[in-house]
This record gives structure tokens, sequence and C-alpha cells, in this order.
């Protein structure tokens, strides 16, 4: 079982047991989850409520698929986060030490500012 693969099996609500699935209908009765199958496959399901849970899984996942998230990535980290702004580009981590950086800059800048304005 590749990482996938076990992550389905285990939070998947509509996993079954031994790669099948309870939702599927396939061909000749064939309920084998599309995770599990040889040619893979993609399950919209899966995409929206079971891979989210995870942001390693899900980065890997659409990775492997070639497909750029158009979600919400942190600009630094680059790990995915929950943007609670529109001009927010980091996660919480990077952003508030951007801030520190940001705030530091400033405080530079006005002393700077100030001893020219002295001289
Ligand atoms: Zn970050």
């Amino acid at each position: 079982m590749n990482r996938l693969q076990s992550f389905i099996s285990a939070n998947c609500a509509t996993y079954d047991n031994d790669g099948k699935c309870l939702l599927e209908t396939g061909a000749n009765g064939d309920r084998t989850c599309v995770y599990f199958r040889d040619h893979g496959g993609r399950c919209s399901y899966a995409e929206n409520c079971v891979i989210p849970g995870d942001p390693k899984i899900e980065v890997l996942y659409w990775a492997e698929r070639g497909v750029t998230v158009s979600g919400d990535f942190c600009d630094s980290c680059q790990q995915p986060f929950e943007r609670k702004s529109n001009r927010q580009k980091y996660c919480k981590k990077c952003g508030e030490f951007a801030e520190k950086e940001n705030r530091r800059k400033r405080d530079i800048e006005y002393k700077e500012r100030k001893r020219r304005f002295k001289d």
C-alpha cells in the first residue's frame, strides 16, 4: 500500500475494505477504489472531502498529478494554509515572522531619517 492508499483506507468514509469503495459502481460490479486500481484515477469525493484533511498528502497528491493547486500556499514555506484575507501571503508562522521583519525595517528607516534630519 502506498502512502495515499493507506491514507484513503484510514480516512475515507466511503472506503469499504480490501481496496473497495462503498460508492463505486464500476463495470462488472467492480467496486475497487480508484486509488487501488492499477491504472489509477480520480475520485471527486476523496479530492474534496478526504485528501484536504492532510495538507502533506494533498500537496503530494496534486504534485503527482501535475496539477498546480490554486489554493492558498504560503509564499515563504510553500505549505498550504487557511487564508483569512486576500492580502495574506504567508501562513501564520511565516506571517508573524514577516510582520516582525517589516517592523524592524520600518524602525531602522525611521531612525535613519531622524538621524539625517538632525545633521
Ligand atoms: Zn509559511
